[in-house]
């Protein structure tokens, strides 16, 4: 029987023979675990008919299992140092393309349509480093690409703040600027043993549904994410508090009262209690006199 790359064994096998060294810089946690991975597929939705796109394959843990269950399978690897492994371990698979590029500047849109199906359902599915979490998934789900959805492995405290809900801990404005591309929630919780090395913190796979329309209508989206933003910059004082000091050069306290009144917000309620439709109404309330 078939070994897979995602068990300790052949991980360790490769490491040595390769005499690969993690880099902590680049976020490389590899998955030794193939269970976590057939649950991922099912999660994302991965079938014979999709297309899947990975951030940064490794040593191929999840690539030969993208490739076992998927049609075709794009990846974009950073560093250098992988390529010849993965050339090795993802040998007997003729339905992958392994790009050498940082996903921060690649063209994902432009690849897409190199090595995809017009209108193929595809997904993205990814064990991502966790220093630049943030970064890619805000770049992704906002470049308007064709994908379905996606289904990444990010730190755990992450994924709860992108999926929070009003009056949680959690709650901010990240939540929000995920929420308004898609439909957010937490699918995973998974141990630390299952990478090598393990990370210092606690992971959990987010699965992202991209929306076909914002879930509220906008007049202007900088200045509605930049109105979330500072009604939670600081968390414990009231949305009238941090209003007024985010309106301070161009709006008298009065007109805040004004604004928070034809909106029908109680002032004194704090950031975290507001919906994101409730963050639309006082945004476009504003910007109307802005404008
Ligand atoms: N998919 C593999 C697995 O699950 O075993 C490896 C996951 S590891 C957490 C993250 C991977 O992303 C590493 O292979 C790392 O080199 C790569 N990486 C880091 N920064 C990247 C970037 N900006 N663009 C593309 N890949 C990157």
């Amino acid at each position: 029987s078939k070994k897979y790359i995602a068990t300790p064994s052949r991980t360790q096998e490769l490491l040595k023979k390769y005499g690969f060294a993690f880099k902590k810089s680049l976020g490389q946690n590899f998955l030794i675990d193939v269970n976590i991975l057939e649950n991922i597929m099912q999660q994302a939705g991965i079938t014979k008919e999709t297309g899947a796109i990975e951030v940064g394959p490794g040593m191929g843990a999840l690539t030969e299992q993208l490739a076992i269950h998927a049609e075709k399978v794009v990846a974009f690897e950073i560093d250098q140092r992988l390529l010849p492994i993965l050339k090795e371990t993802l040998a007997d698979y003729p339905n992958i393309e392994i790009i050498h590029h940082d996903i921060l500047e690649a063209d994902v849109a432009e690849v897409i349509k190199s090595y995809f199906r017009e209108g193929q359902d595809i997904h993205i599915v990814a064990n991502l480093p966790y220093y630049i979490t943030t970064p890619i998934l805000m770049k992704l789900i906002r470049a308007h690409l064709p994908v379905t959805s996606l289904t990444v492995m990010i730190q755990k405290e992450v994924a709860d703040r992108m999926a929070a809900v009003p009056n949680t801990k959690s709650y901010g404005s990240l939540s929000i600027a995920v929420q308004y591309y898609t439909e957010a929630s937490v699918v995973l919780n998974v141990p630390k043993k299952v990478f090598m090395p393990q990370p210092n913190v606690d992971s959990s796979v987010l699965k992202l549904v991209m929306r076909k329309e914002p879930p509220v209508q906008v007049d202007n989206e900088d200045f509605f994410f930049e109105l979330i933003q500072a009604s939670f910059a600081q968390r414990r004082k009231t949305l009238r508090n941090n209003l007024n000091r985010f309106l301070q050069d161009k709006f008298e306290k009065q007109q805040v009262e004004v604004f928070l009144e034809e909106a029908a917000i109680d002032g004194s309620r704090r950031g975290e209690t507001l919906t994101m439709e409730e963050f639309a109404t006082l945004a476009n309330v504003v910007y109307k006199e802005l404008a």
